[in-house]
């Protein structure tokens, strides 16, 4: 078979799971032998015999498990990191969040200490640990598993003597003074069906009690409680109003800020002064 048969016809067996059938089987092929899309496109013509690894990522991808765990890696703030279905696949809205908690940081001093509640992959703190190089950090994570993934992409991007990895519910284990908290929790509703893509990622990092919105209550507390400077999570699109409400019966100021799709997805706490 020619390369441009065989990609023809993988695409057509995509073309249900993805928008981008063509680029995707692309992707796959490129990963299996090991080259650039562009080395595909100029040997299309080339005979290649059907290999058993693209066979089965083709198999894993039909059966809509997402194209990053198939890969072992993703994109995120321009960097790569790796990931697989121990932790969430990054989302690219995210990324205005590590935005947020710069700009946050920099009011403050630079020498700050940040902690991330649920760290999963680990890419919210390193990426802010490479923004600012000041500052110190300690990522909490509940799974000692995503753990695992987020130490090795500490040390794949070379911050991994500033973050220091704790396993452990919300601050649990974590001593002294905190002046900044940052979080991307599970905040779906238990209730909520995921999309089938969704059901490859770990449940433990989607799902955030009946409502929805109850760690990001519980972390409203803790920046209460543990006297910290400033706050900013990461929400789901319809949970302004509660968040809104819960931040003013605690007297605090919250605000919030939008997605790339102008929805709703997060806020910040500044303490008053
Ligand atoms: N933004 C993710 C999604 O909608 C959810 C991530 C989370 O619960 N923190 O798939």
């Amino acid at each position: 078979m020619l390369i441009k048969e065989l990609l023809a016809k993988s695409a057509e067996q995509l073309r249900e799971v993805t928008d981008i059938p063509q680029k995707e089987a692309m992707i796959l092929l490129g990963e299996v032998l090991g080259c650039e899309m562009s080395w595909l496109l100029s040997h299309s013509d080339d005979e290649i015999s059907m290999d058993e690894r693209f066979t089965e990522f083709l198999k894993r991808r039909i059966s809509h498990e997402p194209l990053e765990y198939i890969l072992g890696r993703a994109s995120f703030y321009g960097r790569e990191f790796d990931v697989d279905a121990r932790v969430l696949i990054p989302r690219p809205e995210t990324e205005i969040l590590v935005d947020k908690a710069v700009e946050l940081a920099k009011e403050l001093s630079p020498h700050l200490h940040i902690v991330e509640i649920g760290c999963g992959s680990g890419i919210i703190s390193i990426m802010l640990a490479l923004l600012l190089p000041k500052a110190r950090f300690t990522a909490v994570d509940i799974s000692s598993e995503a753990l695992h993934v987020s130490q090795h992409n500490a040390k794949k991007q070379g911050v991994s003597e500033r973050i220091a990895f704790v396993e452990g519910s919300y601050l649990d284990g974590v001593s002294g003074e905190i002046d900044m908290i940052v979080s991307n929790p599970p905040y779906i509703a238990n209730e909520e069906p995921l999309g089938i893509g969704l059901s490859y990622e770990p449940s433990l990092a989607l799902y955030g009690g009946s409502r929805g919105d109850e760690m990001l209550c519980q972390i409203i507390d803790l920046f209460v409680t543990r006297g910290v400077k400033a706050l900013a999570c990461e929400m789901g699109y319809d949970q302004r109003q509660p968040i809104s409400e819960y931040a003013k019966s605690k007297g605090l100021e919250i605000a919030f800020y939008k997605d790339l799709a102008e929805l709703d997805r997060g806020f910040w706490i500044k303490e008053k002064r």
